[in-house]
């Protein structure tokens, strides 16, 4: 964790110095090029902490939930177009079946699935996505599946524990080990499942279960 924090401040701090300095003077294209390093490098620090942050409330059970009557499909269908917007070349395919509204939080469970975009753009870069959703029982069902190397069977479990970072080139990544940790949380918050499939080389498949039954939700 410390260093996924000194990196970017590190280089926003580098840049910033060079680009304040009088003895020297920088073309515009130059000077904009070191601008959007940095305002990646604060983005990207924005993220860590929000994560920091948002574990330490799920830990401390402090993170509020609003539980709304919402629809899946929608959520997913934004999250998917937004990302669209920034990866053009991400290819997702989606098979959506007719689902009734489900209690939850719309803004914790976007979270869930920014979290499984971003982590099947980093380690399972260039594989089409599929996504899966329909009712199975009294259950909503999502399948989040992505082509790439896959999870070896004796990390799956661990994953969703808070900083775990399956060891090897996966941690060249830039991570923290807190995102699947935040989702299994967030599902569990919504009486819900969350869990991993996988065979290396065959991709990753990541299940989620969200029961329909509003009164699974007291505080709806
Ligand atoms: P982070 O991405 O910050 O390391 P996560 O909690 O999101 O943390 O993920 C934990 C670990 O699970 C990752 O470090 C990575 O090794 C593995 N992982 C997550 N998603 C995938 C995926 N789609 N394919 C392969 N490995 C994955």
């Amino acid at each position: 964790i410390s260093h996924e924090l000194r990196t970017p401040l590190g280089f926003i701090k580098g840049y910033s110095t060079t680009l304040l300095r009088q003895d020297t003077s920088w073309d515009a294209s130059t000077q904009r090029e070191f601008l959007i390093i940095i305002e990646e490098e604060a983005d990207r620090l924005t993220q860590l902490i929000e994560d920091l942050l948002e574990s330490a409330r799920l830990q401390s059970n402090t993170l509020q939930f609003k539980f709304q009557p919402m629809r899946m499909d929608a959520l997913i269908l934004d999250v998917v177009l937004r990302i669209n917007q920034r990866y053009p070349g991400l290819s997702v395919n989606l098979d959506f079946g007719a689902v009734p509204l489900i209690p939850g939080d719309n803004i914790h469970l976007t979270r869930v699935f920014e979290n499984l975009v971003s982590n099947a753009i980093k380690y399972a870069p260039g594989s089409p996505l599929e996504v899966g959703l329909a009712q199975t029982g009294k259950n909503l069902h999502v399948r989040f599946a992505d082509h790439g190397p896959g999870i070896p069977s004796e990390h799956q479990a661990m994953v969703f524990e808070r900083f775990y970072r399956v060891p090897g080139e996966n941690t060249l990544n830039t991570g923290t080990g807190l995102g699947l940790y935040i989702c299994h949380q967030i599902i569990m918050a919504h009486h819900g499942k969350i869990w991993v499939e996988s065979a290396p080389g065959h991709g990753t498949t990541f299940h989620i279960e969200l029961p329909l039954d509003a009164s699974a939700h007291p505080e709806t």
